[in-house]
């Protein structure tokens, strides 16, 4: 396996269940970005051909310690790097665990070069949607999804979606919906009136899962439904009418499928990554993911709500852009991303990520969005007008 993003929740939950079968995987390659000293104890574990790092001074920091410590695991830099061990012959399966749009590349071309994709780097397909699944089609990669909801909804589909995605219909295979759970994240309750006072510790903590920064901004402000209703519909080739989110607090649904006969078939489990990731690293089989048996007794009970739009205007944005299509996703992901980070530094409010969204997806992009030049431009357009709007609004936040 190549793992891209290793250092990261998703990459450490990946090496973890590795780790438990060391008679199945082989780690051949894994990349990080700023956490060199996670690489150093990933390269002593799991002894990796390949290290990739971005920056030329953390790769030194790194072969220094490596040679210190005897290991013999060669460290490359930059984006290339990370595309040469997405698609290296030696490797079958690729982890995409990097976050944001600087994952697409090497997620697709993991895609182009025929590889089983593990995909849980979302924002490769809510920017790269079209691409990504014809690379897919093309090639004939098997594509995984980790995503937890797409997990459970790839478990509840009946078996010729799984088998063959790109011949199955929602007609013929008799399904009305699909029912994203959403756990509504750390502020579903919170008054209205509070919401701008949010703090970035308030925003991160999520009440039942354990991820990255950047994902539990967007579990907090639903921006994270919002892609992964556009993720499904590029999955499994759903109609956008077809995708529901349903907030159910308990995040024990991973999600459900709908069917015309009145049955409604979900996957349930604990909440923790490591059930999807060992399901998408031995599927077909089933293998010891470490993850503690769902207690029905002591959970007892389980909620249902509808969204709430005012207070989470993301989602709605989110399907504003997807039905809108061209370039509108791939500018939804870039401002989104902007917007989290500037959140997460003190430039902005929680109030304002929607706002700031909002307003990119206002402009218009002059682009028909066919080849992935013109997408990767209206990103980059994207992020630059975000970034000049964030510094006119000049909003100081306590963090
Ligand atoms: P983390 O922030 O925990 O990890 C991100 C990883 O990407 C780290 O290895 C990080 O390196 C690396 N990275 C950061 N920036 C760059 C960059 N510019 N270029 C290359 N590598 C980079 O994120 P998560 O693991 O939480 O999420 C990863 C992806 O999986 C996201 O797309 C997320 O939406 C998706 N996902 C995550 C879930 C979760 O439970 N965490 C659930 C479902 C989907 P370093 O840490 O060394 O800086
Ligand atoms: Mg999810």
């Amino acid at each position: 396996m190549s793992i891209l993003g290793a250092t990261g929740s998703i990459g450490q939950s990946t090496l973890d269940v590795a780790a438990r079968h060391p008679e199945r995987y082989e780690v051949f390659a894994v990349s990080g970005a700023s956490q060199v000293e996670k690489l150093l104890a990933i390269a002593a574990q799991f002894e990796p051909r390949y290290i990739v790092l971005l920056e030329e001074s953390k790769a030194q920091w790194l072969r220094d310690a490596l040679n210190q410590k005897a290991l013999n695991c060669e460290v490359l830099v930059g984006e290339q790097a990370l595309i040469d061990i997405a698609v290296a012959p030696e490797v079958d399966t690729v982890m995409a665990a990097i976050v944001g749009a600087a994952g697409m590349p090497a997620t697709l071309a993991a895609a182009k070069a025929g590889k089983r994709v593990l995909l849980a780097n979302k924002e490769t397909l809510v920017l790269a949607g079209q691409l990504f699944m014809d690379a897919v089609k093309h090639s004939g990669a098997q594509l995984l999804p980790i995503d937890s909801e797409h997990n459970a909804i790839f478990q509840s589909l009946p078996v010729q979606f799984r088998e063959h995605p790109y011949q199955s219909s929602f007609e013929q295979a008799g399904i009305e919906k699909l029912l994203l759970t959403a756990s509504g994240g750390p502020f579903r309750t919170r008054a209205l009136d509070d919401l701008a006072s949010i703090t970035p510790a308030e925003a991160v903590k999520h009440p039942n899962w354990s991820m990255g920064r950047k994902i539990s901004v967007d579990s907090a402000s639903l921006m994270n439904k919002g892609l992964e209703v556009i993720e499904a519909h590029w999955l499994f080739n759903a109609p956008i009418d077809l995708i529901d989110v349903v907030v159910h607090p308990q995040s024990v649904i991973h999600s459900m499928v709908q069917y015309r006969d009145g049955s409604v078939i979900a996957q349930l489990g604990s909440p923790d990554m490591r059930t999807p990731i060992a399901y998408g690293m031995a599927y077909p089989e089933r293998i010891q993911a470490g993850v503690k048996p769902l207690d029905l007794f002591s959970i007892a009970r389980l909620d249902f709500e509808a969204p709430d739009l005012v207070r989470f205007p993301c989602l709605a944005l989110a399907y504003k852009a997807i039905r809108q299509g061209g370039v509108a996703p791939a500018v939804l992901n870039a401002a989104n991303e902007v917007a989290v980070d500037s959140f997460l530094n003190g430039k902005i409010k929680f109030t304002q990520i929607p706002e700031l969204i909002e307003s990119c997806l206002s402009v218009q992009y002059d682009l028909s969005a066919l080849n992935l030049e013109e997408l990767l431009l209206a990103d980059s357009q994207a992020r630059a007008y975000a970034n000049s709007q964030v510094a006119n609004w000049s909003v100081g936040v306590a963090c």
